[in-house]
């Protein structure tokens, strides 16, 4: 059983978007070219293409985000399409007008279940009020909550020449521990085991039994730690956590890359290395998501 905690929905919105933030008025099967990415079509056409990517794979379920505020639509059509096989997560800036209606539309009308939060990208600290009245919209409606902390890079925004001027200060998994305090019943999700603040999480979740880490992406951030290793992060993120509390993920986005196998290869090896059992490595492959996303 494998499920994938942390994919992100390329669709076209998607690139429209970082299009009009360039201000060059480019269309999206130019900005594909530039990238060498394929063009994602419309968003059914591309959860079919996801599906027939975790076919090949034999990933079980996976999580979409919608990687931009206002792309909400397309993962949920994804999400109807395909019930069984996504999870819709949705990116909200607190700052917006309309943060709190497409927060309801998000979780009411596309039944997404998860509200994403990047305080360095949106320049809102967690304890900002905006944010308290996003989450309160988003749990009414059960999402969980993922928050973005540490490093952030985006890859596409670098490729793409767009500025990249995040207030990293406002990622501090100290402060998603202060809300996971707040509203207890709701499960927290930190990405990357928080992203270089990796001791950080690990304070907030030890406190916080709702605190969930993601293991996605290549975790580059571990060459911010002379001498550590991705052994030494599962090693430590077990020893305080659990296996019931870590969700695996890729970070994949984008065809024709697609599903990054290699960077489940990449933990496979290290889980096994490091000699955690079967059975919990199939909570941290599977088994958590099932659980958080019933
Ligand atoms: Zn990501």
């Amino acid at each position: 059983m494998l499920n994938d905690a942390h994919c992100h929905f390329f669709s076209t919105k998607f690139f429209s978007t970082l299009s009009q933030q360039r201000g060059k008025s480019d269309s999206v099967p130019a900005l594909c070219k530039e990238l060498g990415w394929d063009d994602p079509g419309e968003p059914d056409a591309l959860a079919d293409r996801w599906v027939k990517e975790l076919d090949a794979h034999q990933v079980a379920r996976a999580a979409l985000i919608a990687s931009v505020p206002s792309d909400e639509p397309s993962v949920g059509a994804a999400v109807a399409k395909h019930p069984t096989r996504f999870v819709g997560y949705f990116m909200v800036n607190p700052n917006s007008a309309d943060a709190l209606a497409r927060t309801h539309a998000a979780v009411y009308a596309q039944r997404l279940r998860c509200l994403c939060l990047f305080p360095a990208m949106h320049h809102t600290a967690l304890d900002d009020e905006r944010v308290r009245k996003v989450i309160d919209a988003a749990v009414g409606g059960d999402a969980r909550v993922f928050v973005h902390c540490g490093q952030l890079t985006v890859g596409v925004r670098k490729a793409l020449g767009l500025p990249s001027a995040f207030d990293l200060r406002l990622g501090d998994p100290l402060e998603v521990a202060r809300l996971a305090n707040a509203y207890p019943s709701v499960p927290f999700i930190v990405p990357h085991f928080g992203a270089g603040f990796l001791r950080e999480a690990l304070i907030a979740a030890d406190m916080c039994p709702n605190i969930y880490l993601d293991t996605s992406s290549s975790n580059r951030w571990i060459r911010f730690v002379p001498g550590l290793t991705l052994d030494e992060v599962f090693r430590a993120a077990l020893s305080v956590v659990g296996p019931e509390r870590i969700l695996f993920g890729t970070d994949s986005s984008y065809f024709p890359r697609g599903w990054q196998q290699n960077i489940y290869q990449e933990q496979k090896a290290a889980l096994d290395r490091i000699g955690v059992a079967a059975a919990d490595q199939d909570m941290i492959f599977g088994g958590t998501f099932n659980r958080l996303f019933s």
